[in-house]
């Protein structure tokens, strides 16, 4: 039956399958996956639990799924709907018409990151007589600036925050900006602690510097203005203030637009000049890009121009104050529970808690929460700045807000009495004392048996303490390569 030449393997049947059977597997698959709604996952998701919201973007989505970014003038729906995303963004952040930022001007991108990357890529390639360029981030500053900086061949100069107020001092941003800095970066809010840092002074010494300011507001842009309306002392951070140059807003993250949408908005069209890549000297179509894909989908675009339709104005500031009441009140779980103390007071949308001198292990209390259904994100010790328990908090967790309390403190007097993990000492020895280079391919397979992570079967995520405990012992650079075999013995074709 099957045909000798067939090279059906993995997704790839000999036979093709009926629709209602993938539908059904895809269903399955999708079960062993954390609930995207609910409000019991604190990471990854951001659920404004609105109903007939899902089906309003499946419904757009569909719509521009086949449609190609990749030549606006074929597919003039995308370039609308990108444009009146760009405008919706700016308006939000201070920016457009009568503003004090009215030649603003933005492309839509696939999420943060990418426009992370694009705000690097602009600045850098804006300074070409800069052989060497670099750009300063606080030490709270997301991952993907690193990530630009790797990808850009930009050396990234990291500025430590203070522990107390998790905030970089605008005079060391300052005194860290040199010849070849093309960047200066700072978030509103950060995404670890979801501490507002200060923009004002640090854009003013990146102006006085002559050098760009980029906000990154992906995780908060689309609430701390909200927040602020609301009447919560909200520092300014957008185009209102003098020297800030670029921002980026994630529209799947409070949006509420489903994931591959992003903003990064420059305050005029000159900024924005060097965001663009173009080619003609090939014999294929001419290109030009604003983004790092060529060919893009239209669906992630029409299912946020849908959400941003629906929800409104009124829509947000409604889901802010949901989301505002859901924040105070896990604060106060946290503040109520013996051995937890708050990171920082929350000031945007996340609460983030660590033990104190006396309190449970945190990476065993993290299961515990798991374990009664609360899926929160572990954050490793770094820099004098202990391990944490972060909590993205999202309009669809307010209903869920009385439950947390007395699971949280059921939870920690559990961690309490099973202990920290304790790792086998050769296990804590190589954590501490292995260089990254000495990693074998071996040794890791080694180390994920001894983990319980084999092979083929992914990480158990009802008891990642001993994971977590063994990450945290190790140094960044470690931590770094670890990961990495991890998720390389994780990704193996399935035939
Ligand atoms: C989420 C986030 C990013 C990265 O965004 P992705 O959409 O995950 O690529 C960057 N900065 C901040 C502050 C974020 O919260």
């Amino acid at each position: 039956m099957i045909d000798e030449s067939s090279v059906a393997a993995g997704a790839l049947a000999a036979t093709g399958i009926p629709a209602e059977q993938v539908l059904a597997e895809v269903r399955q698959l999708r079960g062993a996956d954390r609930p995207t709604h609910g409000g019991r996952l604190f990471a990854y998701v951001y659920d404004p639990a609105v109903a007939g919201l899902d089906d309003l973007t499946a419904a757009a989505h569909a719509e521009s799924a086949h449609v190609n970014g990749l030549d606006p003038t074929a597919f003039p729906s995308l370039l609308a709907m990108e444009n009146a995303l760009v405008g919706a963004a700016a308006r939000v952040l201070g920016a457009g018409p009568g503003s004090t930022a009215p030649d603003v001007v933005g492309s839509v991108t696939s999420g943060g990151t990418e426009s992370l990357i694009l705000a690097v890529k602009t600045a850098r390639d804006a300074r070409p007589e800069i052989a060497a360029p670099r750009i300063v981030v606080p030490s709270t500053g997301h991952a993907a600036f690193a990530k630009a900086a790797h990808y850009l061949r930009v050396t990234l100069d990291v500025v430590p925050v203070s522990p107390d107020t998790l905030r970089p001092d605008p005079a060391a941003m300052a005194a860290a900006i040199r010849p070849e800095t093309v960047l200066v970066a700072c978030s509103a809010p950060s995404y670890a602690h979801g501490v507002v840092d200060p923009v004002t002074e640090i854009a003013a010494a990146a102006a006085a510097a002559g050098v760009r300011c980029h906000v990154d507001a992906c995780f908060g842009g689309w609430t701390l203005p909200y927040l602020r309306r609301l009447g919560q002392p909200v520092p300014p951070f957008d185009f209102a203030v003098p020297g800030v140059t670029s921002i980026s807003v994630d529209l799947h993250k409070y949006a509420y637009a489903p994931k591959g949408v992003s903003v990064l908005l420059h305050r005029d069209a000159t900024l924005r000049a060097p965001q663009y890549f173009a080619y003609a000297d090939w014999p294929g179509y001419t290109m030009i890009n604003p983004g790092l894909a060529s060919t893009r989908s239209g669906g992630p675009i029409a299912a946020a121009y849908a959400t941003v339709r629906h929800l409104g104005d009124d829509g947000y500031l409604r889901l802010a104050a949901a989301t505002r009441e859901a924040v105070a009140g896990l604060a106060d779980a946290v503040r109520n529970v013996d051995g937890l103390r708050l990171m920082a007071e929350p000031e945007s949308t996340v609460v983030c808690f660590t033990a104190t001198d006396h309190g449970p292990d945190l990476f065993v209390l993290v299961d515990e929460l798991t374990a009664r259904g609360w899926h929160t994100q572990p954050q490793l010790s770094y820099a004098g700045l202990p391990a944490s328990v972060h909590l993205t908090v999202t309009a669809a967790v307010a209903p869920r807000v009385a439950e947390f309390g007395p699971d949280l403190a059921e939870a920690v007097a559990a961690a309490r009495s099973t202990g920290p993990v304790a790792l086998a000492p050769e296990l804590l020895a190589l954590a501490t004392s292995l260089t990254p280079d000495a990693l074998t391919p071996d040794l890791v397979a080694g180390l994920a048996g001894g983990l319980g992570l084999g092979a083929g079967d992914g990480p158990t995520p009802d008891r990642m303490a001993v994971v977590n405990t063994l990450l945290d012992a190790a140094p960044p650079a470690l931590r770094e390569r670890l990961l990495v075999e991890f998720v390389s013995l994780l990704q193996c074709p399935s035939w």
